[in-house]
């Protein structure tokens, strides 16, 4: 009676193991294969100065192809891949790569594009972060100056002194940091004093309806001084259309990344798409009135 029970139980289990956690069972199984397999590409998404017109850098965003699940969304890979710590490996190939990518572009002509590269909390736990780093710029010859790393605040989930320190270690290497998805954490200003950070990312929730919701524009108007004022850059995400552009530019943002200037490709699309001769443009942007 008690086996019976037992079984009943175990079947029980068995078929009411929902089809979420056995998805993510399999897929966390091709997660790991999937750096052997060659199966990672790098896409790039322009990052523009709409006062010049030019392209500056480019944000690289990490892309899966599987042979049977087909691509799957960073938003479904990344956080197994924090999880299961495969994030350290597939980090350290991402900045291999983007490092290797923007140095093939400043020789063919484009010296200052800057290529930023988002870094996942668990990275942080890792004692060798600073060294990986440092070996990577040395053995691609990318100057500092140009690679900028990519934080959210979650970088202080798991030890804020440790992230604070490893931070600087950073910044005194010569690279930039910058503050993903900007306001969408908590106490994102006390970290502005403690952090290291060069660039406030605007995120795209507040962007969306920037021309009609009184309380995102009023954030994001706040984030724009809030970073003149404590001398950091600013760049806006999820810049989808033109008015956006011009409310965010007349409110004196001027970097700006998003699905209006082009959406993240392959590099070879880029070079076909943005390279003329070898400078990268964006084609003609409205002329925006000076404020
Ligand atoms: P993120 O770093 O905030 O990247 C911006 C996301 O917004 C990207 O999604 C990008 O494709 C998308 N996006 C760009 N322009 C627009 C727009 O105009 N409208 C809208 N609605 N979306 C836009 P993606 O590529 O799916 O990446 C999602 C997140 O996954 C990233 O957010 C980042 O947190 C993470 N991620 C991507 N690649 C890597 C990586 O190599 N390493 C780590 N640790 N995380 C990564
Ligand atoms: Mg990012
Ligand atoms: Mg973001
Ligand atoms: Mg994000």
């Amino acid at each position: 009676r008690a086996k019976e029970l037992g079984r009943n139980n175990h079947q029980f289990y068995a078929t009411s193991m929902n089809e979420d956690a056995l998805q993510k069972l399999s897929l966390e199984r091709f997660l790991r294969k999937a750096l052997g397999l060659n199966e990672f590409v790098l896409f790039y998404q322009p990052q523009v100065n709409v006062k010049s017109g030019k392209i500056f850098g480019f944000e690289a965003l990490l892309r899966w192809k599987h042979p049977i699940l087909g691509m799957v969304s960073p938003a479904t890979f990344i956080p197994l891949a924090e999880e299961t710590g495969l994030i350290v490996p597939i980090g350290e190939w991402v900045l291999e790569s983007a490092c290797r990518q923007i140095k093939g572009w400043h020789e063919a002509g484009n010296p200052h594009l800057t290529v930023a590269v988002n870094l996942s909390a668990r990275q942080f736990q890792q004692d060798n972060l600073v060294e990986m780093v440092e070996r990577v710029l040395a053995e691609t010859g990318v100057e500092p100056q140009c690679l900028e790393l990519e934080i959210t605040e979650s970088v202080t989930m798991y030890d804020v002194e440790r992230a604070i320190m490893i931070l600087h270690e950073l910044k005194n290497l010569g690279i930039r940091i910058s503050l993903d998805d900007f306001g969408t954490g908590y106490s994102s200003l006390s970290y502005l004093k403690h952090f290291p950070i060069h660039t406030l990312k605007i995120d795209q929730s507040f962007v969306r309806d920037i021309t009609t919701d009184a309380d995102d524009a009023a954030i994001a108007t706040s984030v724009i001084a809030l970073a003149h004022s404590l001398n950091r850059q600013v760049v806006a995400e999820g810049v989808e259309t033109e008015a956006h552009l011009r409310y965010l530019a007349a409110h004196g943002c001027v970097e700006m990344q998003g699905y209006h200037f082009s959406g993240p490709l392959p590099a070879q699309e880029i070079e076909a798409r943005f390279l003329s001769g070898k400078a990268f443009k964006m084609p003609a942007l409205p002329p925006l009135s000076e404020n």
